[in-house]
Order: structure tokens, then sequence, then C-alpha cells
């Protein structure tokens, strides 16, 4: 049995630690939650899955769908949805969300793993000492004795904090991501809108998703507004409140909506959804050190899903079980 750390609670890191129970599992996340960018966020009675919208019914992971059957994750709907609301393209879409919210599913994923948990735990730096084995550091803690240490979080971070420990001058072409906003909005009164979710609502606005098909509880009329990657990147910093006055002028304007917002808010990914995968451009599923101890994985592996942080992670645990025997 093998001390393993790994650093980072979203799928892939999950992933990670439901394929490798039989080893002695650390799992560190600096948030207070497990999930990462699958994330349902509460404020008062409102609630909104502002990071992943849904899960597709058609991705090929097998194992991610034998977990959410194991453990009664998801529940399939079928929505009216819009794979182009510019071009008028409609289509009734089946589609996978959390029976609770999308975080309920890395959430019961780590509730029913067998594995000690440091939440609210950043690792700030890690170090090898003189007998082989791992240090990591939190800002106010050293973890000891680690045999191998799985970093699961996004690319650029995990570069920032191995560029002592693993030469990033051999990786000749690095994958890349979009960042998004996310913007969340409520009205008293029902809009009566039809189309529950869609692609291309505005050429700024890349998604939309009602909230009221996921949450029962939901009173208000709730929606989740993507800004297209590209207005994000070209208004990275704005403000905030003139982001959301846009967003809430468009989709008012769009549905010709005449009510009175009750909530808004929005929310900065830095590193939403991945643009080009590393596999796309090494052929390789994961990065490792030399000794073979230190790994790299996540989404930007395979690509820019959930489905796709599982896949990596199940991948890396196969080679890991190899190097443990
Ligand atoms: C707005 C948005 C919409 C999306 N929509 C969909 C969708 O509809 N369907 C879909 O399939 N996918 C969607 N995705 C993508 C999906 O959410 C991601 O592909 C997936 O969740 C990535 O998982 P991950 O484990 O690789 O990374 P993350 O979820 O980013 O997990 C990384 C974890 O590492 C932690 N961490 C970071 N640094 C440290 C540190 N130093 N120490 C400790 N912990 C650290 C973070 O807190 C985080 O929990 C969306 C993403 C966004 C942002």
């Amino acid at each position: 049995m093998k001390n393993i750390a790994i650093i980072g609670a979203g799928m892939t890191g999950l992933s990670l630690a439901y394929n490798l129970q039989e080893h002695n599992i650390t799992i560190f996340d600096k948030s207070w939650r497990p999930g990462g960018r699958v994330s349902t966020r509460k404020h008062d009675n409102y609630l909104f899955d502002h990071g992943a919208h849904y899960l597709s019914t058609n991705h090929s992971v097998n194992q991610l769908n034998e977990v959410i059957s194991r453990y009664n994750l998801g529940q399939v709907i079928e929505i009216d949805f819009a794979t182009d609301y510019l071009k008028n393209k409609k289509t009734r879409k089946k589609i996978i969300i959390g029976q609770n919210g999308m975080n309920s599913i890395p959430k019961s994923i780590f509730d029913n793993i067998k594995v000690n948990s440091c939440l609210n735990s950043k690792i700030i730096k890690i170090s090898k000492n003189s007998n082989d084995l791992f240090s990591l550091f939190s800002e106010k803690e050293e973890f000891k004795d680690f045999d191998f240490v799985l970093f699961c979080i996004p690319y650029f971070q995990s570069k920032e904090l191995l560029k002592d420990l693993i030469d990033f001058t051999q990786i000749v072409s690095e994958p890349s991501y979009d960042p998004i906003h996310t913007v969340m909005l409520s009205y008293k009164e029902n809009n009566n809108i039809n189309i529950k979710a869609g692609l291309n609502l505005h050429k700024d606005i890349s998604f939309f998703m009602n909230q009221n098909i996921k949450f029962n509880e939901l009173s208000d009329d709730s929606w989740v507004l993507n800004m297209s990657s590209e207005y994000t990147n070209n208004n990275i910093n704005i403000d905030k409140s003139v982001l959301e006055k846009y967003a809430q002028s468009i989709f008012e304007k769009t549905f010709e909506i005449k009510n009175e917002i009750s909530f808004i808010k929005s929310h900065r990914w830095l590193y939403a959804q991945t643009k080009v995968t590393y596999n796309s451009i090494s052929k390789k599923n994961w990065i490792n050190s030399k000794d073979n101890k230190i790994f790299l994985s996540g989404d930007w592996v395979l690509g820019k899903s959930l489905s796709d942080a599982w896949d990596a992670g199940e991948k890396l645990s196969h080679y890991i079980k190899i190097l443990s025997v």
C-alpha cells in the first residue's frame, strides 16, 4: 500500500481517488467543498449550477456511467434545447443532471469513497525529502511522507507549483483554456420562457440554462448565462455590475421580459474550459516528473467536459497501479 496525495477534489482527482482506494489516499482541496468546476451555488433561497451544467447522455466514459448508477447520482431529463438560438435551431435533448444540483455528483462520490481528506487546504509548496518521500505544505501545515503526488488542478497552476521539480521546458506545446464569465439571475415572476437551455443566445452569450428544471424548491424564475469566451477574454477584468447589467439587458431584450429581477450575481472562471488538449499536441495522457513520482492530470489532458476529467483520472490511475506493484 502506497501513501498517495491527490491535489484537487474535482472530477479528475475524485476519479483517481475512486480508482486507487486500495492505497492510503489523502485528497487535498483549497475549497471547503469537493467538485471544483462542478459547482452549485446557494445564495439565500437561490440556487444555481454556475459551473458544469449537465453531463451529456452520449459521453463515452463507461466507468463514469457505472459510478453514476452505482451511487444513484444522476437523473436523465428531456428538455427543449436550442442547438443554435440565433439560427432558430431547436431540438428535444436528453441530459443527465445531479439529483440535487450538479455538485451533488462529486459530493456523493467524495462521501462514498474511503480516503483521508483535507479540505480548506491550499497546497503552496512541495518538497522531496532525503528518504525519497514528499512533503506538501499549506499555509499552516506540513503533510509528510507521500510516495506519489498527483496534481489534478488547472495546468498553469500545477506548472507554477512544480517548476523546481519538473522540467517544463520539455513541454513544447502547452494546453490552453478559455475563460468564462457566468451570470446568475432570478425573477420573482415567471417569465414563461419555453426553451430551457441552449447555445448562442447572442454573440456575447454562448449558453443559457433555466435552473427551475433542476431545483424543484426554487420559487423564482432562475437562469445561468455563460458569456462567450471571446467576450470574456476581451472583458476579463470588467466591473461585475457592468457585466451583470449587460447580460441582463440582452436576456430581457431577447425574451421580451418586463419583470424585475430579484437576484443577480456573476463569477469569473479563469480556467473554464479546455481549448487545446494536452493529448492532442503530445499524444500523452499525463505529465510526470523524471522519477515517476509526481504526476499532473486534469480535464485539460483530454477535453473540456467532466467526463474528460473522469477519463483522465481513470487513465492515470491504471499507470499508478502498475508503478505501485
Ligand atoms: C462555466 C462552466 C461550464 C461548464 N459546463 C460544462 C457542462 O455543461 N458539461 C460538462 O461536462 N463540463 C462542463 N464544464 C467543464 C467541467 O466543469 C470541467 O471539465 C471539470 O469539472 C474539470 O474537472 P477537474 O477535476 O479536471 O478540474 P477542477 O474542477 O478545476 O478541479 C480542480 C480542483 O483543484 C482545487 N485546487 C486548485 N489549486 C489547488 C491547490 N493549490 N491546492 C489544493 N487544491 C487546489 C480546486 O479548488 C478544484 O476543486 C464547465 C466548466 C465551466 C467553468
